[in-house]
């Protein structure tokens, strides 16, 4: 299938964390993998793009709970039934455990978006203990997922009134498409917005930023005024709910927000109209050692450290 020469440009929130992070790591992520699917494997591209898919064990974590809590929903609203909360850990820790298998057994030496923990890439050893701490937190993250009072809020609205995410997920700003999607959204029955996100790293922050975008899409998309919007994350380990009613002025901000990011980010582009960046060598490295630790792309970045994390692997540039 033929593909344009560059990816197409959009904003969200992660994308601005990485801008935010390290310039370099941005390059990877949202331009030096592109073609890399179709590229020789000691390419950067490839290598972008096969490092582009890696995790964290805390992020896969994060991702199997919402993939089985959306799968839960899902069924809910098909059959009117759902599993009992160590059901839903249960099937948790079999897609964990599978994704950890695949991920030791090195498939993503053939098929680079095969599952690729960061963990196992540094060759970092997890003790009985540790492994065992993570099941636990799977439970405990099933526990309080039944325990809150937003999951019995799903759980007691007619599921004819969930909005499907996706289509709350994009908004335009300035004519960039601007993308972000909550895990759950529904109407009250007094005709109010909720909208919910599901957590399970540590509480940081109050969480306004994302609250405020998802706020953004729904009055731009949907037509709602501020005050008939409420929105909440629901951290599930432990268990805290926070958020509220969104203010008109929060979302306002969160606009402006966007569009001065989106200025900056268009200032790396060389050509609009294509969405091509200027040069690696324009998008400077971070000076903070901490967050190169906790980078995919190293092996493409820092002579040393690539070197010592990935004997096998070459070094860019
Ligand atoms: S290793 Fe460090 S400098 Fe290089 S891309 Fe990653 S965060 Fe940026």
């Amino acid at each position: 299938m033929a593909f344009n020469d560059y990816p197409s440009f959009s904003w969200s929130l992660s994308r601005k964390k990485v801008f935010e992070t390290c310039k370099r790591q941005y390059y990877f992520q949202y331009y030096g993998y592109w073609g890399g699917w179709n590229a020789p494997p000691a390419s950067v591209a490839y290598r972008a793009y096969r490092l582009k898919n890696m995790t964290t064990l805390p992020m896969l974590l994060g991702s199997i709970v919402h993939e089985v809590i959306e799968d839960a929903i899902k069924g809910y609203s098909a059959s009117g039934s759902i599993p009992e909360y160590f059901q839903l850990a249960y099937e948790a820790r079999k897609r964990l455990s599978d994704f950890w298998e695949r991920s030791l057994a090195k498939e993503w030496k053939l098929k680079p978006k095969s599952p690729n923990l960061f963990e196992h890439g540094v060759g970092r050893e997890f003790t009985r203990e540790q492994r065992g701490e993570v099941r636990e937190q799977i439970v405990r993250c099933f526990r309080n997922l039944y325990d809150s009072e937003k999951f019995r809020l799903v759980l007691d609205t007619n599921p004819e009134s969930y909005r499907v995410p996706e289509r709350l997920a994009s908004t335009r700003i300035d004519g960039v498409e601007v993308f972000g999607v909550p895990d759950m959204a529904l109407r009250t029955a007094d005709d109010a917005q909720i909208i919910i996100d599901w957590k399970t790293g540590k509480q940081r922050g109050d969480g306004q930023d994302q609250l405020s975008t998802y706020g953004l899409f729904i009055t731009r998309e949907l037509g709602f005024e501020p005050c008939r919007i409420e929105g909440y994350l629901v951290y599930l380990d432990p268990l805290a709910e926070v958020g509220g009613t969104i203010s008109a002025e929060s979302i306002k901000s969160a606009e402006e927000n966007a569009r001065k990011s989106i200025l900056d980010m268009i200032s790396y582009i060389e050509d609009r109209v294509v969405n091509k960046p200027k040069s690696a060598e324009h998008f400077p490295k971070t000076t903070d050692e901490n967050e190169c630790k906790r980078c995919f792309f190293q092996e493409l970045c820092h002579r040393d450290s690539a070197l010592k994390l990935f004997p096998e692997a070459g070094v860019f540039p």
